[in-house]
């Protein structure tokens, strides 16, 4: 029988493994995820839960054998320290073993129930004389297992080129995030009336050193697959609003556009990060646009639209994003608080020579306009297309026709050419 210990005297104690190891023997990490255990909360009750992950812990326990230890580190999650393995080999017999044990049916409140856990399991090798990074890892190696139909992953030097980019830019990121190596550039978005500019899209910008840039998209995937989107949506809005401030206070009198990830509307504390944020740089929320992707946005979940409910409260204005690429349904767009509409570029930039994508580009318009939001269409990378998105009534625009995205104090330059020096303010107004 192993041993059971809850968080903190499990990590002690691989600590405590990984010094004593002469390498000899083979020392491994098993992180287990049971989050399937809030399915059984919500449908049972909590009292079945526990009992679920009572049951767990002692059957996996009894399994295992003596030297090897359980370890409870919350609610959802389990751990193991397997100290003195075979070899590299046993590694995955002891992930078998474990998959197998915790895979059987349990009988809860008289309901029976499939655990479906995800297992990461990391060992270590003899240049890692570091516990927390074989933690790390055997956490990283979890996430890959969501992937992955036999539901465990072993962390390992040689996985796929998709996985160890993975693995590397998780471990950079947390640091990239503390050093400052991330940025914000800012796209301009102009009134299609007045030609003025009215504001930007705040984009990120990953600058690894010695590696090159690293693209959003790569860095928000990595990010909401490992904890660190709200880190990471806490410093862009930070950024954001910090560096808009400051053009504010100038009398540049723009507003700023922020991405969220999907993941950041289940954020109970969204709402009141943002808030402060707002309060802290002094920007009036009339002038921070939150852009939420269509896909994001037709979330069925209730929390979603309770989430958008208490952001508009706040009174900051929402956006829908690559509007065109999701499955929208015109109930949930009339019930949605949206002020913005964001029509994907793949429509708008072939839109003049493909009849096609113009009508839809028309009627995307007019949608939006019916139901009182106003329209920017993105990836306008022409002044044909320009003159032609003014004539079908669209609001703003932006795309490499006005400029591509660049460093804030770029930017200001660019607003200040293009609207001209701001009047002189008064004291105390914005
Ligand atoms: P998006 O929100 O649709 O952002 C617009 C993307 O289109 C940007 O790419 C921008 O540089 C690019 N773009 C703008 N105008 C043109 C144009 O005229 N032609 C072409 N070909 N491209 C144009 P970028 O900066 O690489 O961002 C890619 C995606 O990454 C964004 O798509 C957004 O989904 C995500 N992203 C970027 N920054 C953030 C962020 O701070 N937070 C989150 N959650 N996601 C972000
Ligand atoms: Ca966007
Ligand atoms: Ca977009």
């Amino acid at each position: 029988m192993a041993e059971f210990l809850g968080y903190s005297a499990f990590f002690d104690r691989v600590r405590g493994a990984v010094r004593a190891d002469r390498g000899e023997r083979t020392l491994a990490v098993a992180v287990i995820n049971l989050e399937f255990v809030s399915k059984v909360d919500g449908s049972y009750g909590y009292a079945a839960g526990d009992d679920l992950l009572r049951a767990l812990a002692l059957r996996l326990r009894d399994a295992l054998p003596q030297g090897d230890v359980v370890g409870e580190v919350s609610r959802t999650e389990l751990t193991c320290l397997f100290p003195a393995l075979l070899s590299e080999q046993h590694v995955e017999l002891a992930v078998n073993k474990v998959m197998r044990t915790l895979r059987d049916p349990v009988t809860v409140g008289g309901h029976e129930v499939y655990p479906t856990p995800l297992v990461g399991v990391s060992s270590r090798r003899l240049a890692e004389d570091d516990p927390d990074a074989l933690l790390r890892e055997a956490n990283l190696a979890m996430h890959c297992a969501r992937r992955r139909p036999e539901g465990y992953a072993l962390y390992d030097s040689k996985n796929s080129p998709a996985e160890r980019l993975y693995y590397e830019l998780h471990a950079e990121l947390h640091h990239a995030i503390e050093e400052n190596e991330l940025a914000l550039f800012y796209q301009p978005l102009m009134d299609l009336r007045t030609g003025r500019i009215i504001g930007s899209e705040a984009l990120l910008r990953w600058n690894r050193p010695g590696k090159g840039y690293v693209t959003p998209d790569k860095v928000v995937f990595v990010a909401e697959r490992t904890g660190l989107i709200q880190p990471l949506t806490g410093w862009i809005s930070t950024v954001a609003l910090r560096q808009s401030g400051a053009l504010l206070a100038e009398g540049l009198d723009v507003s700023v556009s922020v991405n969220m990830s999907v993941q950041n509307l289940g954020e109970p504390e969204l709402p009141r990060l943002i808030a402060r944020a707002l309060r802290l740089w002094d920007v009036p929320p009339s002038k921070l646009i939150l852009e939420l992707t269509e896909t994001a946005m037709m979330d069925e979940n209730p929390g979603s639209l309770e989430a958008m409910l208490q952001l508009k409260e706040l009174g900051l204005k929402l956006a829908m994003d690559d509007f065109g690429t999701g499955y929208s349904s015109m109930a949930r767009l009339r019930d949605l608080p949206l002020d913005e509409l964001k029509i994907d570029m793949r429509f708008v930039r072939d839109m003049l020579a493909s009849p096609r994508d113009e009508k839809l580009v028309h009627s995307m318009i007019d949608l939006a306009h019916c139901l009182g939001m106003y329209v920017v269409a993105e990836g306008v990378e022409t002044r044909e297309i320009a003159n032609r998105l003014r004539d079908m009534g669209c609001d703003v625009i932006q795309g490499y026709y006005l400029a591509k995205p660049m460093p804030m104090d770029q930017y200001r330059e660019f607003v200040l050419a293009r609207n001209g020096q701001p009047a002189l303010k008064a004291e105390g107004s914005l």
